[in-house]
């Protein structure tokens, strides 16, 4: 049975410079870096093995996909998950 995951702390490299951003998440929602503090940079990918998720135990089948899936995905695939920020 598939678990649904939240989201402690999301480590983010800058995809510019490749410096380490780790955001304590406050809300259920994602937060990612606005910006690099090193060169500014704004676009982010999260790093899932350096991020720490907890576990809310078991997934209703009706839920929406949560970040468990998109861990899965990431693993099996090339795919990034990619922020860009305004
Ligand atoms: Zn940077």
């Amino acid at each position: 049975m598939r678990h649904r995951l939240l989201l402690i702390k999301g480590c983010f490299r800058c995809l510019s410079c490749g410096n380490e951003i780790t955001i304590t998440q406050q809300n259920k929602s994602m937060v990612a870096p606005t910006k690099c503090d090193k060169c500014s940079g704004k676009r982010f990918k999260l790093l899932t093995d350096k991020s720490e998720f907890k576990d809310l135990g078991p997934l209703p089948l009706t839920e929406q996909p949560t970040l468990e899936q998109l861990k899965k995905e990431l693993q099996g695939s090339e795919t990034d998950i990619i922020y860009e920020v305004e």
